[in-house]
Formats: structure tokens, sequence, C-alpha cells
């Protein structure tokens, strides 16, 4: 079985004195590739060099919604200078989060638009992020040019609605450990086999939303625990979990745009 964490932030200070054998364990259980999701300026500047160093880790660009109070035209040129290399295969993760409000909204939904052109202008893929937007997200992504590179709603947590609205713009849906979390993942668990197989990707989102089992027992999360999200959504679709990770493992490489037969 072979696994694609699409979604970590791996790059994050509490890995840097196990960052090797963290993609060991993942490795270990068939997590054979990693996508260290960019936040800010620094965690990019970080995550470009730590995966060029590495086969199988690659990485993306982008301001987080929660920082986007932080974010400048400079440093987006930056960013734009960084996406030239050969292992950025995405841009974000940029969106809106209204739940934290940890930058206004109207800030949020400038760098959010800003972002989305400049995911056009290099030709990469966007990792979206949303919380609690009430439908505002969806009307942004609509008003503004379609993404030619295609993209990604990571985290899900909208509602049925909002997660048909988002397929038929053409987006994959990410699930997280939250699939297997007794109460908040409920809904999810309910509606998760209306996912076309063809458009479905796990991730950890790691440090955050360890699964269970493994959150009572480890409080942050890693790359190797993707599985069990694996496990779980075939379990919830009754699905073979092999057949199921196959489909998924190619999901994620058609929209990173790489190529699979690279991935042993
Ligand atoms: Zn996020
Ligand atoms: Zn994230």
């Amino acid at each position: 079985m072979r696994i694609f964490d699409s979604h970590c932030h791996i790059d994050d200070k509490s890995y840097d004195a196990d960052f090797q054998e963290t993609l060991d364990r993942a490795k270990d259980n068939g997590v054979i590739a990693c996508m260290l999701v960019g936040i800010t300026l620094k965690t990019c500047r970080k995550a470009v060099p730590l995966c060029e160093a590495r086969t199988h880790c690659f990485t993306s660009v982008g301001i987080h919604p929660h920082d986007a109070k932080s974010c400048t035209e400079e440093a987006l040129a930056e960013l734009k200078e960084l996406s030239k290399s050969p292992v950025v295969k995405a841009w974000g993760e940029t969106g809106l989060d209204f739940n934290r409000m940890f930058s206004p909204r109207d800030v949020q939904e400038k760098w959010f638009v800003r972002q989305m052109q400049l995911a056009g202008e290099t030709q990469l893929p966007l990792i979206i992020h949303e919380r609690d937007t009430g439908g505002r997200l969806l009307e942004i992504l609509r008003t503004e040019s379609p993404l030619e590179a295609g993209g990604v709603v990571h985290c899900f947590s909208g509602s049925r609605d909002e997660m048909h609205a988002y397929l038929d713009l053409g987006f994959y849906i990410g699930i997280t450990g939250v699939i297997t979390h007794k109460d908040r993942g409920k809904d999810l668990r309910a509606m998760v086999h209306e996912i076309p197989e063809d458009r479905l990707l796990v991730e950890t989102d790691a440090p955050y939303l360890t699964p269970s089992p493994e959150r009572n027992k480890f409080r942050r999360n890693e790359p190797a625990f993707v599985k069990r999200v694996l496990e779980k959504t075939a379990d919830v679709r009754g699905q073979d979990v092999k057949s199921l990770a196959q489909s998924v493992f190619a999901n994620t490489c058609r929209l990173y745009g790489i190529n699979p037969d690279t991935l042993e």
C-alpha cells in the first residue's frame, strides 16, 4: 500500500529533534510521500530547502488566513521566487477562517484573492483552508477566475451542500483524522461516501488533529498516522482499503502534478 500524506506541517519546530525518524516511521507505515504545507513566509523559507534535501518530500508556498495580517506584496514576491524550486507543487495554504478570526475578515479576503491570482500565474494548484465562512469562500471562488490547476479544500469541515459545491467546481476534498473522532467526526462520516473516489485525499494536518486511537497515546500527530485516516475512510465507505489507497495516491499525484512512477 502506497500512501501520500497530502497535507502536514512537519517543518514545525516540534519535529526538529526527530525529523528523519518521523519520515522513517511514516515509511514503515506505507506513507512514502508528504506535502509540507506553507503557512507563513518563515515556514516556506524553512520547508523548501528541507524538501530539496530529501526525496518524496514536497512543499507549497502561501500565507495562512490566520497570518493574513502579516502578509505583504514583498512577502508574496519572495514566495513566488521560492515557488520556482522543483519541490514546490502547490500554492497555499490560503483561504478564510471566520472561526478564530486571528486576522480581520477584509484582510483575509484581500490576501486570499491575491493568492488565488498567484496560483494562476504560477500554474500551481491551490490548497484551501475554510472554516465557518457561511458560504463566503464559495462566493469568492465562484466570482474570481477559475483556477486552471485546480485545488483541494483541505480538512473539509463544511456542510453537505458546500461539499457538493466544491466538487462541482472541480475541487478535491481532504479528509483528516477528524473522521476518526467520535463526536466531531459524525457529520463527516455521514457524507464521506458522497465524495467521488477520484476526488478524495487523505491528510494528517500534523502536528494537529491526531486520529483515534493514537490520540490517546500521542499528543503530536505525524504522517505515519494518516494510514488510520485512510482505513477509517475506507471502512465508512464500505470499500477495500487497498483499492481506495491506490485511488487516493493517484489523486494526490494528479493534483500536485507528480509522476507516481517516480515515487517508490
Ligand atoms: Zn488549514
Ligand atoms: Zn494545515
